[in-house]
């Protein structure tokens, strides 16, 4: 007998936190399965209050589901997900949905989402950000699949996202893979956020031997105006936490050593196809390597550094980190927002970029009250070739690139390392430079290669007779 207008497959802390969420909202009715039937057990026996309709077999499952018939897979990604959708396309039918909700690599959803269109069943990629307690509250919900699976799912994924300023926070962003795109970029942004937000601590700590618990408190300062964010938030509470067993701050006993579940170097390896530079989101990848090669930095401990750190005045300097930061920051979402473009263009999604920054403003890791000026970036031009060009974020340049610089070169003379601060500048300096020397690279690249060149003042494709006579002559092969 049919009760439920969804379905959770997969009761981990994911899947039980979200048929929770689910079951609390009007309307639902959640259908509930786990391969062992324990973990159903479990979540039956906690929660009494939610109404949940539990199957031992998938054939249970999809009878007690109403038609079109709308499953939640939320179970380890790979394998898992292959193995569940296997065992739904033997009990749904032709107009049902099957929905993804892991962490699966977009390029796995497009090739699940082709085989599976071809029995006739919807199969829709959502990323879903915000860890556990965002799956209980509220996540942010990035959905890619057809328009016809929206129509039963939106009104789903509406009643159980974030609300930020009224909206929920989740969008149909576009066919097949587009969704799991978004939120892999969600997360190539917020390890560029994070790892900046961990260089301003660095920087504030070692320049003016602030502890932990006043620089928290700084952090909390600068959570009242333009940086207000998830992410400056937590680090303020991280920093105030001192360790019970020590006395010590938590962060100078926590081994500086981070590690990553692959998201971040997913959107790297995405961009390098792309061919769009990330620089700030690479750099933190390579940070959170960097930081885990003991042997290396043991070995490396002893090579020359400066002999004296840049001093000045406190404030100033904590201010002027304060606007290094945002000014990294606005180059990772810009970096972000050209990837979504991109990939976009790639793989033919009509993605609304402003829609995605509203859905980034509630529930997920990247919450920021700043996505809604990227949000009107966008909406008073939806063409924009660079976020960084909006006028809103030209100001923010203008304001905050004499400090940027200051932070950037006094922490190369302190010796205190700064690759996302640094490198973010310097891709500031070359999208705004007016002759780069990439043509010098065109020139060395024709010697060896002869890979040919285009010229400034006339059409066609050239080549220099290098190891001839060294004239130039009109190259009718393409250029590579
Ligand atoms: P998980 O530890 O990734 O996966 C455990 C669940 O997968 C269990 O219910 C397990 O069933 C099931 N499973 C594994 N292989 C299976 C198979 N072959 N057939 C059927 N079920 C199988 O759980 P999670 O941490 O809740 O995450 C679920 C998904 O959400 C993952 O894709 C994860 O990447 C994604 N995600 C996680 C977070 C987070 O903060 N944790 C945030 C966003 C997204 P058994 O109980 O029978 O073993």
């Amino acid at each position: 007998m049919a009760q439920a207008n969804i379905g959770v497959i997969g009761l981990a802390v994911m899947g039980s936190n979200l048929a929770r969420n689910l079951a609390s909202r009007e309307g639902n009715s959640v259908a509930i399965f786990n391969r062992s039937y324990q973990k159903t057990e479990t979540l039956l026996a906690e929660h009494p209050e939610a109404e949940f309709v539990a199957s031992k077999t998938y054939a249970e499952f999809a009878a007690s589901l109403s038609t079109p018939r709308t499953a939640l897979i939320m179970v380890q990604a790979g394998k898992g997900t292959d193995a569940v959708i296997d065992e739904l396309l033997g009990v749904f039918e032709p107009g049902d949905i099957i929905v993804d909700g892991g962490n699966a690599l977009f390029t796995d959803t497009i090739r699940r989402e082709k085989a599976v269109r071809e029995t006739g069943i919807n199969f829709v990629g959502a990323g879903i950000s915000g860890g556990e307690e965002g799956a209980l509250l509220g996540p942010s919900i990035m959905p890619g699949g057809s328009d016809e699976s929206w129509v039963t799912l939106g009104p789903i994924l509406k009643s159980i996202a974030a609300v930020a300023e009224g909206e929920p926070c989740v969008t149909h962003v576009g066919h097949d893979g587009a969704g799991h795109f978004v939120k892999m970029i969600h997360n190539g942004i917020e390890y560029a956020d994070m790892q900046l937000i961990a260089e301003a601590y660095d920087l504030i700590r070692r320049g003016t031997g602030k502890t932990p618990t006043e620089i928290s408190d700084i952090f909390t300062e600068w959570n009242k105006g333009e940086l207000e964010s998830y992410l400056i938030e937590i680090t303020a509470e991280v920093l105030r936490q001192m360790d019970a067993s020590t006395g010590r701050p938590l962060v100078d006993v926590i081994l500086d050593q981070a590690g990553s579940k692959g998201t971040g170097v997913w959107t790297v390896q995405t961009a390098l196809d792309l061919g769009i530079p990330v620089s700030g989101i690479a750099e933190a990848v390579f940070a959170r390597s960097l930081s885990s090669k003991p042997a290396q930095r043991e070995a490396a401990a002893s090579l020359p550094g400066p002999s004296s750190q840049v001093a000045g005045d406190d404030e100033s300097f904590i201010e002027d980190v304060r606007l290094a930061l945002y000014a990294s920051k606005v180059i990772a979402y810009s970096q972000g927002f050209d990837a979504i473009v991109a990939g976009a263009e790639q793989y033919g999604w009509n993605i609304e970029k402003g829609e995605i920054a509203k859905i980034w403003r509630g529930g997920c890791i990247i919450r920021a009250r700043f996505l809604n000026r990227i949000t009107e970036a966008y909406a008073e031009n939806p063409g924009l070739v660079a976020l960084v060009t909006a006028p809103f974020f030209v100001d923010v340049m203008t304001k905050t690139q004499d400090a940027w610089r200051r932070v950037v070169s006094g922490a190369a003379q302190s010796g205190i390392p700064t690759p996302a601060f640094s490198s973010s500048l310097a891709y500031y300096d070359g999208l705004r430079a007016d002759r780069l020397p990439a043509a010098l690279v065109q020139g060395q690249r024709d010697f060896f290669g002869a890979h040919t060149y285009k010229r400034i003042d006339k059409e066609g494709t050239f080549h220099t007779l290098w190891s001839g006579d060294r004239t130039e002559i009109e190259s009718v092969g393409s250029s590579h």
